[in-house]
């Protein structure tokens, strides 16, 4: 059976998502909604996210639904943590996103495969616009001879906890008690689950 199209019912910049876990202790400082987008052209050998490498549409959100499920959780959680995916490939949805998480007071923290080195002097406006609106940057490609789980939130020793704002420092970061892998299981309306492992890769 053909699928329908998609209805986005509002307009302003759309994102492709793959997955959102709401209350993750895995992803970043604190309690944290986390959201991981479609797409990562880089293909790092032993990524753990392969699924979320092609480039098909999964749920094609506007940022303003989602800033609506994010601000009504706000007095719950820290914070918002993007994965994917490539973040940085959806640089106006992300760019938009995160301006209006830090405008409900809350932090954000974004993987991404490229260098800080690649992107902080970016031509972009929109990427500036994502380094501005970013409290903590994890970046680099997942390098699998690098492979490490000794490090807070990171896969492999070559990517680094970058802090772009005060919000936090490295050493706040390494004073706090970091939860290193979580498991979570949702119920589908057939029956069945959905599994989502985050955190470190074991
Ligand atoms: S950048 Fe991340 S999502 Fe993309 S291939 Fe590498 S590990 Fe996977």
């Amino acid at each position: 059976m053909q699928k329908k199209p998609v209805k986005i019912l509002s307009s302003g910049p759309l994102l492709n998502i793959a997955h959102i876990v709401k209350g993750s202790r895995a992803n970043g400082p604190g309690l944290r909604d986390v959201i991981w987008v479609q797409g990562c052209s880089r293909h790092c050998e032993g990524c753990q996210n392969l699924e979320l490498q092609s480039h098909i549409r999964r749920y094609i959100l506007p940022v303003s639904t989602l800033i609506g499920q994010i601000a009504a959780r706000k007095d719950q959680i820290e914070g918002v943590t993007i994965s994917g995916g490539e973040p940085l490939e959806q640089p106006a949805g992300l760019a938009e996103l995160m301006e209006m998480v830090h405008e409900l007071g809350l932090s954000t923290m974004v993987y991404t495969g490229f260098e800080y080195d690649e992107i902080y002097d970016s031509s972009n406006p929109q990427i500036q616009r994502i380094l501005s609106a970013t409290d903590i940057l994890i970046d680099g490609p997942f390098i699998l001879s690098k492979k490490t789980q000794s490090v807070p939130w990171v896969g492999s020793s070559n990517q680094r906890v970058i802090c772009l704002t005060s919000r936090y420092s490295k050493n706040e970061i390494g004073e706090m008690d970091i939860c290193v892998q979580e498991c979570f299981i949702f119920p589908s309306v057939l029956g069945d689950f959905t599994i989502i492992n985050t955190g470190i890769q074991q």
